[in-house]
């Protein structure tokens, strides 16, 4: 628009901000090659359970960027989704688990792996039939899967998204609801959408105050009534694992019982019980 147009008002050059948006720009640019340069690596974090052995797993996207070094999911995502990148990342994180943790690589018990799947993947008409052939080409049990969604997710009342949580649902993939207490949490959508399994955020126990920890537990208990299972996040000590033991959470995930971790160390930590 014109500088001097009046009813527009004066936009003044801003240097900052011009150098933030040329840095975004170059950064969408380098996610859209990130792929096919081999910059991304997946961690996993443990999930356990009441008696702290590993129950899951949640798989964490990670970019090592050539120009930036280690860049932050909370820095990349959202242009990975603006730009559509997510799609194909997507399906490559899909495709790693697949190959990764299909009962014929599994010595153990096998494990249920989380992936945690944006909005707009879920627009993708062919998202469900893709991740069919993925899975079966690795012969993965659709059982051994989890797909974490965000609040954002079902508060669109998207008709394709709909249909693929459906299908996704229906083929026997766990159906888990991320960061719950961070945005609207409402419980009118949980039975709606089929969701099998419900993640508490963590901002909920950062604060040690009773009210709070009424709150989890008021949480804990619905979920429990609608007929789902109870994930809490971020568990940073024994004093906060031991009060939400109590309270009756289902699985914890948190540092206290380990930072996500390589494939290497994951294999590690699964062949012998978390040390302390
Ligand atoms: P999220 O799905 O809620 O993942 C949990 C985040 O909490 C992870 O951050 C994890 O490292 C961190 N965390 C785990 N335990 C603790 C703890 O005890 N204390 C604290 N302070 N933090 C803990 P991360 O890996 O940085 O990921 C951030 C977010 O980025 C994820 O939140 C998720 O929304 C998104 N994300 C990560 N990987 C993917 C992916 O593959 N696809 C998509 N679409 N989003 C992803
Ligand atoms: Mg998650
Ligand atoms: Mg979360
Ligand atoms: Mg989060």
């Amino acid at each position: 628009c014109k500088k001097n147009d009046p009813s527009k008002g004066l936009i003044f050059f801003n240097p900052m901000l011009y150098a933030t948006n040329l840095k975004v720009e170059d950064i969408k640019m380098e996610l859209k090659q990130a792929l096919s340069k081999d910059e991304f690596l997946i961690h996993y974090q443990p999930i356990v359970g009441k008696d702290q052995s590993i129950h899951k797993i949640e798989a964490l996207l990670r970019w090592r960027s050539e120009k930036y070094g280690f860049v932050a999911p909370s820095d990349f995502i959202l242009y990975a989704e603006e730009t559509g990148a997510i799609i194909s990342i997507g399906y490559w994180i899909i495709e790693e688990i697949c190959k990764n943790f299909n009962p014929l690589s599994q010595t153990d018990r096998p494990l249920q792996i989380s992936i945690n799947v944006s909005p707009i993947q879920l627009m993708d008409i062919h998202f469900t039939q893709t991740i069919k052939k993925i899975a079966e080409k690795y012969s993965m049990d659709f059982s051994n899967l989890c797909f974490e969604i965000t609040e954002s997710v079902v508060l669109d009342e998207n008709m394709v998204v709909y249909d693929n949580l459906h299908a996704l649902h229906n083929l026997g993939i766990t159906i888990a609801l991320d960061d719950f207490g961070t945005g609207y949490s409402s419980f009118n959508y949980l039975r709606k959408y089929q969701l099998d399994i419900l993640k508490i955020d963590r901002i909920f126990i950062q604060d040690s105050s009773n009210k709070y920890l009424n709150i989890v537990k008021n949480i804990n208990d619905i979920a429990h009534l609608l007929g789902m299972e109870v994930i809490i996040e971020g568990v940073e000590t024994k004093e906060q694992f031991d009060v939400l033991n109590n309270m009756g959470c289902d699985y914890f995930q948190g540092y206290y019982f380990s930072h996500p971790v390589t494939l290497e160390e994951l294999k590690h930590l699964t062949t012998k019980s978390i040390p302390h």
